[in-house]
């Protein structure tokens, strides 16, 4: 981010973020680090991962699998509650089950996985819909549109909050650092990787308690580690 200053906002901030992240992590990729790449894996992994960690979400995406359940036909037959067994380890299974059970049947009643991907109804539309479903929430529905639908969509979760908190001071909602991205980067590929490189920075350098801010590459403008020095 040399040259320009990113304490403070402007127009292309995001983006400049985004080269950054890129130049920083210039192995990434988006298959590697979700470790799925089907896109029906995705959806049921999107909801597994609610307030729970991905090993433990990965956990029960294996027994899914193992199961015969990653498929939405055979996942909307099974009963909730064994379900609900099957997704033990990523607890909240009860909840998770009924949400997986809800987004199967809106697959299916689209026509399966591929013809949602190719459907002509809008990315809001379809953000529209998921958010109906019960247990599908925004960070949720934007994982799956971006990871599972291809649409260009985002969340502005927790890390992306954080993340721009404390490069500028300023403490945006979910909604606010959502569209504040869309307003930049419009290309489904860019956003998938900006909001995996925001991830992967926030569990290198950005962490929750003690930032590695030393050697961060956004230091020398992050206005939190201006403020602590
Ligand atoms: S310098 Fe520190 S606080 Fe700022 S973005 Fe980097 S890790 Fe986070």
């Amino acid at each position: 981010m040399k040259g320009k200053s990113v304490c403070g906002r402007d127009e292309r901030m995001w983006k400049r973020i985004y080269d950054t992240l890129e130049r920083t992590f210039p192995s990434f990729a988006v298959d590697e680090w979700w470790g799925v790449t089907d896109p029906f894996a995705r959806m049921a992994g999107s909801v597994l991962v609610q307030n729970t960690t991905w090993t433990n979400a990965e956990k029960a995406l294996d027994r899914l699998r193992e199961a015969g359940l990653l498929e939405p036909a055979a996942l909307a037959g099974e009963t909730a509650e064994r379900l609900a067994e099957v997704i033990r380890p990523a607890g909240f299974q009860r909840a998770k089950s009924a949400a997986l059970l809800g987004l199967a049947g809106w697959v299916l009643k689209q026509g399966g996985v591929d013809r949602l991907r190719r459907s002509a109804d809008g990315t809001d539309e379809l953000r529209r819909q998921l958010l109906l479903l019960k247990g599908i929430g925004q960070e949720t529905a934007d994982t799956i549109l971006a990871y599972a639908l291809n649409r260009p969509a985002i969340s502005g979760d927790a890390y992306s909050r954080r993340l721009w908190q404390r490069l500028t001071g300023e403490v945006l909602s979910y909604e606010q650092v959502r569209r504040a991205i869309l307003a930049e980067l419009t290309e489904a590929e860019d956003l998938r990787r900006l909001h995996g490189l925001i991830v992967e920075h926030g569990k290198a350098f950005c962490l929750k308690r003690s930032p590695r801010c030393s050697a961060c590459p956004f230091a020398d403008d992050c206005r939190d580690f201006h403020d602590s020095i």
